[in-house]
């Protein structure tokens, strides 16, 4: 039986209003200004976070996530560009919170215990998934928007985001490992 799906919810490319297409352009050129702030806040955060790690499997593991950061912010250029849109950063309120906890977490224990890289551990790891969240709606939206290439690039971002994410779980593991064998 056909029935009628066409809400403004469920609006596909050939529904949308050219008003509808704009607000939801506005809204993916918001998205990326907000992590392309947050991004460049990141290449300054992670050498804090590397100098106060202990281990050097951490220490190695963000010092490698910062490399992948430098390029994701290369990558956002690219994909404003692909856009049409000037490269912009908007202050990202997210981030800029989650890096004032951070570097409380840095203050709040002492260097070379166990204690400060789980808690170095555990602020990255929120820091990853505010960005996969972004980057997993990004993406979508730019699917939506019929933004390909920005498609794309978005996509290889979030792979390493995710990867990232994993990397620091099996750090984390790891210091249960070593905690429970040396019982
Ligand atoms: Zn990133
Ligand atoms: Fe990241």
């Amino acid at each position: 039986m056909a029935t009628k799906t066409t809400t403004a919810k469920s609006a596909s490319a050939a529904t949308r209003t050219p008003k509808q297409e704009n607000a939801l352009k506005e809204l993916f050129v918001d998205e990326l200004k907000d992590i392309y702030w947050a991004e460049q806040h990141l290449v300054k955060a992670l050498p804090k976070m590397i100098k106060g790690a202990t281990s050097d499997e951490l220490k190695q593991t963000i010092t490698d996530h910062l490399e992948q950061t430098k390029n994701h912010v290369t990558r956002l250029e690219s994909a404003f560009e692909s856009i049409g849109e000037k490269a912009k950063s908007v202050k990202s309120e997210a981030m800029a919170g989650l890096l004032k906890e951070a570097e409380e977490l840095l203050e709040e224990t002492d260097k070379g215990t166990e204690v400060r890289d789980v808690a170095i551990i555990s602020a990255s790891q929120k820091v990853e998934h505010y960005e996969i969240a972004s980057y997993g709606t990004m993406r979508t939206l730019a699917g939506v928007l019929g933004f390909t290439e920005a498609q794309k690039i978005l996509d290889e971002t979030l792979a390493e985001e995710k990867e990232a994410d994993s990397l620091l779980t099996q750090v984390a593991e790891s210091y249960v490992n070593e905690a429970a064998a040396a019982e």
